[in-house]
């Protein structure tokens, strides 16, 4: 019967034109009686202030199906299951959290909410996107006509394909050329300037191209989209390159040049972090279709985020000189604070990765990435360079310094390693050297998080907060989603938005882009949860011990729902004893079963 219904419904649709929030889950829970909802698929006879009736979940020849019109609940005592309408529907309809909304609101004729702001959200952007793919296609057009940039490519070596793979582009003579093509295409020019494709002069606050007289360079996400540009002077002017200030479609800090071709070509075994456009270019016309330059900022923790997943093996290859060096140990800082552990590759004689495989060959290039050095190799080494080890004081700096270095390796037999390699080269005893990481590492350790001991949470504060955290780790760590989807499902979860979360992440990962904030941008892009959720997901603190803490999470949260099934039952047994005529004595027998039962698993958790 209901089977039938559900054929109407959009099941499975990608995209939802509503969305699901607070006001809508009361409204169905009002409209939905429970007893007439479910007496529409199980035979239900009044027992006390409740309903009895066989169970739909499990078989059963003794009713133990309970449902209360007054709490709005179902309970059985027999198989656990319990919950609201919702919870109902997504049992017996055997669908997810989203579907068995859509499936109510259908039935009872709730209105959901068009999400009409989004829509305009995502108009919006489709016009940004138009905008830079229109401009990428004038620049193409352009460097056909220039000398000057054909020359530059045909020095550098790259032909017509590699200019097609990456859109490279020229800009126009004029300096309103740009603008003017543009304006011509229908754009007005307020949309110009905040796509940053213009500026506005602040003397006469005439309009210009931002970019001028530059090589140019797309940046294009993983959805064939421009996002933003790159430009790359031909003489000695400053600055050198310049980049596309943020956009609404274009943020710096959550985009990797050249991510678009490796997400798609790359066997995700090496990543190469290089530092300029020309660099990625220059490998991938030498067949290195693994390099991706971080867009003119020091590398952010969203695209050490990208790397991880792009690539096993994170290399970063900068030039060899004092920025270059800094810039290799931030960035040591920020890929291991992702749990990455990167390599490290300088290229000889101040060479860029072009001009080295010019002069040695990609074979000798590949042989050099291979002897990429361990981070921590690197960064002691960067220390022994700016020590003074000819005096004691030096020497003690130094050795303090690099045993902070060694205290952030996981592995002890490693650390040992490194510990005896210094005692052996300083001549200090390995008990030394020892109780000195063994005061900073105690130093450095973090308590643990344990929620069971913790009572400053209170129950639903804590429950909810063990949602969320549970939820970000999975978005961060693929194996920890693995983890909960096996020993979990969305009934466990009683924030809607942490279910849906739960129920999409599966797709979510199925996606080429599989960014955290990608995933939950893609569910905002849906209507499915709001951007609130996404700052509170966003708040929790990835530690890297995230795996051990969610097994912990997901113990409190079951400990948590038995809590409530046993409250639930309690009041049962009150309300029996209240009404003792009225009740049949078998059924208080088995609540008081239930109760038993789940007082031993809540011990045995
Ligand atoms: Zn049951």
């Amino acid at each position: 019967m209901c089977g039938k219904i559900y054929l109407f419904l959009n099941h499975g649709v990608y995209k939802l034109d509503f969305i699901i929030n607070d006001e809508v889950l009361e409204e169905i829970r009002q409209k939905a009686d429970i007893v007439g909802l479910i007496s529409e698929y199980v035979n239900l006879k009044k027992s006390g202030a409740n309903y009895l009736g066989l169970c739909p979940f499990h078989n059963e020849k003794t009713p133990s199906f309970s449902v209360s019109p007054s709490k709005e609940f179902f309970h059985c005592f027999g198989c656990g299951a319990g919950g609201d309408v919702i919870t109902f529907v997504m049992k017996v309809e055997n669908l997810g959290f989203i579907d068995a909304v859509q499936f109510l609101a259908d039935k009872y004729n709730v209105r959901l909410s068009q999400k009409t702001e989004n829509r305009k959200e995502i108009e919006k952007r489709e016009r940004a996107y138009l905008a830079n793919r229109e401009a990428g296609l004038f620049y193409l057009n352009n460097l056909y006509k220039s000398k000057i940039a054909l020359n530059y490519l045909e020095k550098r070596g790259i032909d017509k394909s590699i200019a097609m793979k990456f859109g490279l582009g020229m800009t126009p003579i004029s300096s309103r050329g740009l603008y003017e093509h543009l304006l011509k295409k229908g754009f007005k020019e307020e949309e110009l300037l905040n796509y940053n494709l213009v500026i506005k002069s602040s003397k006469d606050s005439r309009c210009f191209d931002r970019f001028r007289n530059r090589l140019m360079f797309p940046i294009i996400d993983r959805n064939k989209n421009i996002i933003g540009f790159g430009g790359r002077v031909f003489d000695n002017s400053l600055p050198k390159y310049l980049n596309s200030k943020d956009t609404l479609v274009y943020n710096k800090a959550d985009n990797l040049y050249n991510l678009n071709n490796v997400a798609r070509e790359s066997n995700r075994e090496r990543i190469l972090l290089v530092e300029g456009y020309m660099d990625v270019i220059s490998l991938d016309k030498s067949g290195i279709n693994f390099s991706v330059a971080s867009l003119g900022t020091a590398l952010t923790q969203n695209q050490a985020k990208l790397l991880k997943r792009y690539g096993k093996q994170v290399i970063v290859c900068y030039d060899g000189d004092n920025a270059g060096v800094k810039a290799s140990v931030r960035a040591i800082d920020v890929l291991t604070n992702e749990g990455c552990a990167p390599k490290i590759l300088h290229l000889p004689e101040g060479l860029d990765p072009d001009e080295f495989i010019k002069k040695y060959g990609l074979t000798s290039f590949e042989a050099i990435l291979n002897k990429a050095m361990n981070h921590i190799d690197y960064k002691l080494e960067i220390e022994k360079k700016n020590a003074n080890l000819n005096s004691t004081e030096g020497l003690s700096a130094y050795i303090n310094r690099a045993l902070v270095i060694i205290a952030s390796i996981k592995n002890p037999v490693e650390a040992e390693i490194y510990i005896d390699k210094i005692s052996k080269e300083y001549k200090i005893s390995v008990d030394a050297l020892r109780m000195q990481l063994g005061a900073l590492v105690n130093y450095k350790k973090t308590p643990k998080i344990n929620l069971k001991k913790d009572k400053s949470f209170k129950k639903a504060d804590g429950k909810n907060m063990a949602e969320d955290q549970i939820l970000a780790y999975a978005l961060n760590d693929e194996d920890i989603f693995k983890f909960i989807r096996k020993n979990m499902t969305s009934i466990d979860f009683s924030n809607p938005s942490s279910r849906i979360v739960f129920e999409k992440m599966e797709e979510l990962y199925k996606q080429d882009d599989k960014g955290y904030n990608i995933m939950l941008d893609s569910l905002i892009n849906q209507g499915l949860i709001n951007e609130e959720f996404k700052k509170r997901l966003n708040a929790i603190p990835l530690p890297t011990n995230a795996f051990d803490l969610a097994k912990e999470l997901m113990t409190n949260i079951k400990r948590w729902n038995l809590i409530k099934d046993r409250d639930y039952i309690n009041s049962c047994i009150k309300q029996a004893e209240a009404d003792i005529e009225n009740f049949d004595k078998n059924q208080l027998k088995m609540l008081v079963g239930k109760l038993y039962e789940i007082n031993k698993r809540l011990k045995s958790l």
